[in-house]
């Protein structure tokens, strides 16, 4: 991507982030066909995200926009996700939260199919990638949340969840949602909970 077609400025930071972003979650196969989609706060408190469509790991600079807090384009005409809901909640929630990210990947979508409303984690190294997490021998506790395609309806059930969420959540038979303080940390809490993931699916084959 020529990085001259950008806008400049913090937007255009922003949008160099999520394409990278995407691509890297495409390399993990994270976001097949036009699955998932990828945010960033920007300082003057609207958010920029993918566009509703497109493969993330082919973004260019007009696959993302700028929403306000209540996911309202900037741009008329410009289409977001259905599930923007979904990140200005998060942002809503979290002043902390700098970046979002959501992916389907065959292990979220697979265990989260196979029933209960939680995974627990325990006794992995790689879960001190979380914050608050010291020890592998804390317990990490994922929630895990009906799909559903009313996102309204569903952010109404995640959110009284949210506070104490430390590794995300899952929807059920679609996938994750991750975030941290920048795009960083949030690509490295997104990929520590999918390995965690990917083991925990080893695991059960083994019973
Ligand atoms: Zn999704």
């Amino acid at each position: 991507m020529d990085k001259a077609v950008f806008p400049a400025g913090a937007y255009c930071r922003a949008v160099e982030g999520i394409i990278a972003a995407g691509q890297r979650m495409d390399r993990h196969g994270w976001v097949p066909a036009t699955a998932g989609n990828i945010s960033i706060r920007l300082p003057d408190g609207n958010l920029a995200i993918t566009r509703s469509g497109g493969h993330k790991g082919l973004l260019g600079a007009d696959g993302v926009i700028a929403v306000d807090m209540a996911g309202v384009p900037l741009n008329a005409g410009d289409r977001p996700s259905a599930e923007t809901l979904l990140h200005c909640q998060i942002y809503a929630h979290d002043p902390q939260a700098g970046a979002v990210l959501h992916g389907h990947s065959v292990a979220s979508t697979v265990l989260s199919m196979l029933g209960g409303d939680a995974l627990v984690l325990e006794g992995y190294e790689v879960q001190k990638v979380f914050a608050g997490q010291t020890t592998h021998g804390a317990r990490v506790h994922v929630p895990i949340f009906d799909n559903d395609q009313d996102i309204a309806r569903l952010s109404r059930v995640v959110a009284p969840h949210l506070d104490g969420m430390r590794a995300g959540y899952i929807i059920r038979g679609h996938g994750v949602y991750v975030w941290g303080a920048d795009m960083d940390t949030a690509l490295a809490r997104l990929e520590g909970l999918e390995f965690l993931l990917a083991c925990e699916l080893e695991k059960r084959k083994f019973g």
